[in-house]
């Protein structure tokens, strides 16, 4: 039963094959059986998963049907979820239990999915490996030695090892893309506001965004399906309608145009994933795609400007955990510049203090205009380079990630080379754009991510895209050996 998608599911409960109530005990069992190898979890949520899988069932029996009514998911513990502990992967935040219910979590709830747990995250969001969590490193289930990416690389994990069909994550740089890419699942980062940022857990205001995780393109689309649409509680939620995704992905491919940007075949991408992303583009001219070479001449400024822009915005965001109204506070504060620096000390771990420094160095006076106006400036250029290309192409092909996943550890004496993994994600976040990461094969046994990007509210072509090519390829139905 582990094996089964989403969209399997839905059919298997609408058939009376099995109930949600079955079904959740299962994964439950199976969480409890093969997490202890990943980490991926950092709470379950039994109780309120078998009352919630009771209810769907119930709702089922009552004529009630849905794509999510009975679904167990996981959320990424970051989102609020009323009453249960929401960690962000921090000590700061360990003792925290949200009053209320983040957007994401009340919708899919109301959809009648199931809450299985809270994964497991890099501290705060910040990292590309899931090391920097405060309850330990997540490994990748396709090698239990080598990371699982992040910073939603508890949701991935677990998705990759059959733990459950799909779970939400977020992505500010990268953070659903790139765990995808590394642990062979499809993920896709929505347009920024199409998914309320309401109730989850602030890194970069201006970049962050929650989207799906899952196997298959087909279960993106119905998680994102839960996820999307106008929330009044988000000012930079926007009022658009959300199309029918699943309906949306069975377009035809052919004369879509593939813009394939030049600098994406720099020194820095390793050869045999070169070689998988011009396999996968074979593919697609196969299902009709038009190939075509554009460029984004302003990509070499993404790292840069990414990590001025990111870290100033967390600076500002995580000033609000200061021992007083959120989450640890120290022992015995001798006064409150005490209090202030010992509960900031001790609950944050070095990578999200690095970033607050950074952050808070970039916005100080005299510095601001030198690195976060000019890191803005960057940005709008980054942008302006995605319209013009958009006016030639559908959509921009190319890499996820530059390597593969790397062992645990190896890079955690160079924040740097991690930064440097997110150069071929970081772009969508700072334009706003959507984009989605598919399996496109494997290098030494590790999975390849080919990345599809789209001009603004076009996820459902993204979708499509994924699907058409998912019915015609099998590297996203590989399974990890021991899972
Ligand atoms: N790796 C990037 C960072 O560390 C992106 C993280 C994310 O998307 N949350 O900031």
């Amino acid at each position: 039963m582990h094996q089964l998608t989403l969209a399997e599911i839905a059919r298997g409960l609408a058939d009376k094959k099995f109930s949600s109530e079955e079904l959740t005990k299962v994964l439950l069992a199976r969480i409890a059986q093969l997490d202890p190898q990943l980490n991926s979890f950092i709470s379950l949520t039994e109780d309120l998963a078998l009352q919630q899988a009771k209810a769907a069932d119930a709702r089922r029996a009552n004529g009630e049907s849905g794509a999510l009514l009975g679904a167990p998911i996981a959320h990424k513990d970051l989102f609020c979820t009323q009453g249960i502990r929401t960690s962000c992967g921090s000590k700061m935040l360990d003792n925290f239990k949200a009053p209320y219910d983040a957007t994401v979590v009340a919708k899919l709830a109301a959809a009648g999915a199931v809450t299985l747990g809270k994964t497991n995250m890099d501290e705060f969001a910040m990292g590309s490996a899931n090391e920097s969590s405060y309850y330990g490193a997540v490994k990748n289930p396709w090698n239990l030695e080598y990371v699982p990416g992040g910073s939603s690389g508890g949701s991935a994990a677990a998705v990759a090892a059959r733990l459950l069909p799909a779970a939400t994550g977020t992505d500010t740089g990268g953070s659903i893309r790139q765990p995808a890419a590394l642990t062979n699942l499809t993920g896709l980062k929505p347009t920024y506001g199409r998914v309320s940022r309401w109730g989850m857990i602030a890194y970069a205001s201006s970049l962050d965004q929650g989207g799906p995780l899952a196997r298959t393109a087909e279960d993106c689309a119905i998680l994102l399906q839960g996820m999307a649409g106008f929330d009044p509680q988000d000012s930079t939620s926007i009022d658009e309608p959300v199309p029918d995704y699943s309906a949306g992905l069975n377009g035809s491919l052919q004369g879509l145009r593939i813009g394939v940007p030049k600098e994406y075949f720099s020194a820095g991408l390793d050869p045999r994933i070169a070689d998988l992303i011009m396999a996968s583009i074979e593919e697609l001219k196969k299902l009709g795609a038009v190939i075509k070479e554009i460029s984004l001449p302003n990509m070499q400024h993404a790292i840069p400007a990414y990590y001025v822009i990111a870290p100033a915005e967390a600076s500002s965001n995580l000033s609000r955990f200061d021992g007083v109204r959120f989450g640890y506070r120290c022992e015995d504060p001798k006064n409150l510049e005490d209090l202030y620096k010992r509960s900031r000390g001790e609950g944050f771990g070095p990578e999200v203090q690095r970033r607050i420094m950074v952050g808070a160095y970039a916005l100080s006076a005299g510095y601001y205009d030198a690195y976060y106006l000019k890191a803005q400036k960057i940005r709008r250029l980054i942008k302006n380079d995605f319209m013009a290309a958009f006016n030639e192409v559908d959509i921009i092909l190319g890499p996820t990630t530059p390597n593969p996943a790397w062992k645990l550890g190896a890079k955690n004496n160079d924040p740097v080379a991690a930064y440097l993994e997110d150069v071929y994600t970081i772009t969508a976040n700072l334009a706003g754009l959507p984009g989605l990461s598919m399996p496109a094969g494997f290098v030494d046994g590790l999975p390849v991510g080919v990345q599809l990007l789209a001009p603004y509210f076009q996820e459902g072509r993204l979708l499509n895209v994924a699907h058409q090519y998912q019915l015609n390829t099998d590297w996203h139905t590989r399974t990890p050996t021991g899972f």
